[in-house]
């Protein structure tokens, strides 16, 4: 399989998903396709610009005629499939938009493959990235297993669902060989500072407050996105066809005491009074629907490929703050705006 798309690759999980693949497999054509949408950055990537396996091809999902040429062009052996609607605030305020790029950009991108290696489907593979919350919320015990039934609250969580079914049923219809991955809650560089961890980084650079949603006693299990990069390698390369693999940081946090941890490393890297930082923390109202905890059994990976987190939180975290306070044109680029631009700059085109 030496001919690889990968969809959402100048996001945040898939900008680091097309640089370990751009620059781990020198004898793979790695094609990046992403529509940059407010959530794409090119930014994050400049760095593989002028790798030779490496195209970038600016492009949406949904648009079918166009999907259908362009895999007829390439012939793509394999499909990482990243690109998506991913944020579950907006989700809230614009449901049809995910069920548009999450569903029907799926499905549309199935067929495409679909009509390619329908005749023989040897060594291809449709890799789906998908997310623990189509699991739905769980109680104060218990973890999400490959086995879990699908509950999906959110409208984004039910997209992601939506699309799994249709990936799985894709394999068991058509023989369409296929692997999905779901995975907890991602951090690191190149989050988009909507997401929470880079979303307070800046506001405690600027001493905004941290709005923090009902009682902070929301949990959930984070992964930094480099050891989801590296799992997403594993599955790849050595899933089992028709399987799912739950991906997660054996790493559980309640809201509360993870914005407290990340307040105190701020204080001590920013040179603040110990304790600083956490009077900006805000108590807000909930939002609707708001998953109670998630928590991911990843035995199955770790056993089955051997995958494990390389880093522990704490350092995950030291980490990732770092890089957010050596980038913060990065940074101040997303919020100004100017990002955005970087695209029509860098292909030189005036509009
Ligand atoms: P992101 O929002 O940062 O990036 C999504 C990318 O998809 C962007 O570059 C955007 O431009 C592109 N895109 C959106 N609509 C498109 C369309 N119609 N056509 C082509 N490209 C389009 O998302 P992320 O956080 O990097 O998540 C990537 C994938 O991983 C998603 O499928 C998400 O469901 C899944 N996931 C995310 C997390 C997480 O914690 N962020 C956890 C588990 C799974």
């Amino acid at each position: 399989m030496n001919k690889v798309l990968i969809t959402g690759g100048a996001g945040f999980i898939g900008s680091h998903v097309v640089r370990l693949f751009v620059n781990k497999y020198s004898d793979y054509e790695i094609y990046n396709l992403d529509a940059l949408t407010y959530a794409g950055n090119l930014e994050n990537i400049t760095d593989l610009e002028s790798k030779p396996n490496y195209h970038f091809i600016k492009g949406d999902i949904t648009n079918e005629s166009f999907i259908e040429d362009f895999f007829q062009k390439h012939q793509f052996d394999a499909v990482i499939h990243l690109a998506a609607e991913s944020h579950v605030d907006r989700s809230i305020s614009d449901p049809l938009a995910f069920a548009k790029t999450n569903i029907l950009g799926t499905m549309i991108l199935l067929n495409a493959f679909k009509k390619l290696w329908q005749d023989n489907w040897s060594n291809k593979l449709f890799y789906h990235v998908s997310t623990d919350e189509v699991y739905g919320t769980l109680g104060e015990t218990g973890l999400f297993t490959e086995t879990t039934s699908y509950d999906p609250n959110s409208p984004y969580s039910a997209s992601k669902a939506s699309s799994d079914h249709f990936v799985r049923s894709y394999g068991e219809t058509y023989g369409m060989p296929f692997v999905i991955s779901n995975c907890s809650n991602n951090y690191g560089a190149n989050q988009f500072p909507e997401k929470l961890i880079p979303l307070f980084i800046n506001n405690i650079i600027n001493n905004k407050s941290l709005p923090v949603y009902g009682d902070g006693k929301y949990t959930r299990d984070w992964l930094f996105v480099n050891d989801h990069a590296s799992a997403i390698d594993l599955v790849f390369h050595k899933g089992k066809n028709k399987q799912t693999y739950n991906i997660g940081g054996f790493n559980e946090w309640q809201n509360i005491d993870l914005i407290k941890l990340l307040c105190s490393q701020m204080d001590e890297k920013l040179e603040r009074e110990k304790g600083e930082s956490e009077e900006l923390i805000t108590y807000v109202k909930d939002r609707p629907g708001h998953d109670l905890r998630y928590a991911i059994d990843a035995t199955k990976i770790n056993k089955e490929l051997g995958w494990k987190p390389s880093v522990t939180f704490e350092e995950g975290l030291s980490k990732t703050i770092d890089w957010y306070l050596k980038n913060q044109v990065w940074l101040n680029n997303i919020i100004n705006g100017e990002y955005q631009n970087y695209y029509n700059k860098q292909y030189n085109l005036t509009s």
